[in-house]
């Protein structure tokens, strides 16, 4: 069974032990103490001035850091905290990943207003300590604030890697093919879908129960997003090192401008190959928005989207959950999708492509 149930609306712990009753450290204590340290890099962790890491020889370290504010990038009505906490922390591992790097520890820094109760901090670190434990990363530190109003969260993640196997955006090649992980649109299609129930229940009296039958795929891909290690490892297995490498959290359309500008080359990609699930396009439709601007526009999927070499073709269609949907093209030639009767859409990062 899944550890999450799907999100009621709203979402209120029972008990309610208000944070100024515990204190900043037994506060801290009481969040950080059931997270088990993975790594011998991690030579100390929570609990000093600082933590203390070190990286075997030859390893470089890859740092990344989020910003997560309430009403910029979640809403509560909607996201159970648990699952904020899972969400906050994979979208840092996405990144490591998307260096073809390895995720191993994690700082959290939170700024709580005095609406949230101590149980509320212990379901977001609960979230939190379970995507450590899948991952397999060390949560060795981090900040706890009072905060005027709202909720803020702050993650850091480090990830270690050998020098040759990091991957960046700038190393695509004209002939490269462009491939992407999994499907797209799947997350924005769960959050439109969150957004819909949240406008009905501002609107009802009384109990209210939002309809999410049969849409169970896109809300999980929305609520509690997977980053993709797995084909970090699979890449790796197969001895296949990407040229260039994104994790797709603002829409594929904007991270292959990234690659475009940061490899300075051309892009184009075949509408007919973007890889769209069933519930993505039965949403788009009954929302009566078009499924190839959901693909290409939808953020938050964490799906990782990197060029390999036209020679390794045979190497990559041993891996499963790989879609090749077009290939680099010189500079010159700029960024298009093109459509199956053959019109070339030029890509930008936001809105419908523009035609020509
Ligand atoms: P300092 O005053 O040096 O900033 P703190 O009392 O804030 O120390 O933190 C003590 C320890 O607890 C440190 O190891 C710090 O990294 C850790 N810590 C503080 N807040 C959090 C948090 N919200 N999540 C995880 N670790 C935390
Ligand atoms: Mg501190």
């Amino acid at each position: 069974a899944s550890p999450f149930m799907l999100p009621r609306i709203p979402s209120f712990t029972m008990s309610r032990t208000e944070i100024s009753s515990l204190g900043e450290f037994a506060l801290i204590k009481r969040l950080t103490k059931d997270f088990p340290l993975h790594h011998e890099s991690t030579r100390l962790g929570v609990g000093d001035d600082a933590a203390v890491i070190a990286y075997p020889e030859g390893l470089q370290t890859l740092l990344t850091t989020d910003l997560l504010l309430e009403g910029i990038h979640f809403d509560l009505t909607y996201t159970p905290l648990r699952h904020l906490g899972y969400k906050a922390a994979v979208g840092s591992f996405s990144d490591i990943y998307a260096m073809n790097g390895h995720p191993q520890q994690l700082t959290c820094s939170i700024g709580v207003s005095a609406r949230f109760a101590v149980e509320d901090l212990e379901e977001l670190y609960a979230g939190l300590r379970l995507a450590c434990e899948r991952y397999g990363v060390d949560l060795v530190g981090g900040d706890t604030s009072a905060s005027l109003t709202g909720l803020c969260i702050s993650i850091t993640c480090l990830g270690a890697a050998r020098p040759e196997e990091i991957v960046r955006r700038s190393g695509a090649k004209p002939t490269d093919l462009i491939c992407v992980t999994g499907n797209l649109g799947a997350a924005y299609m769960g959050l439109q879908l969150l957004e819909r129930e949240k406008r009905v229940f501002a609107g009802e009296q009384g109990d209210f129960e939002p309809d999410f039958a049969e849409h169970e795929y896109i809300l999980e891909r929305q609520l509690r997003p997977e980053a993709r290690q797995d084909i970090i490892l699979a890449l790796a297995q197969q001895g296949l090192r990407p040229t260039a490498m994104i994790d797709s959290s603002d829409g594929l359309a904007s991270e292959l401008l990234h690659i475009s500008k940061e490899s300075g080359v051309g892009i184009r990609i075949y509408e007919d190959r973007l890889p769209i699930d069933i519930e993505t396009l039965r949403m788009a439709e009954e929302l009566k928005m078009s499924t190839t601007t959901v693909a290409m526009n939808g953020g938050e999927d964490f799906e990782l989207i990197f060029t390999v070499p036209l020679a390794e073709l045979d190497r990559l269609k041993e891996l499963e959950g790989i879609h090749i949907i077009g290939h680099v093209t010189p500079e010159t030639q700029g960024c298009y999708l093109v459509t199956p009767d053959g019109a070339e859409l030029r890509l930008r990062a936001q809105g419908w492509p523009e035609e020509e």
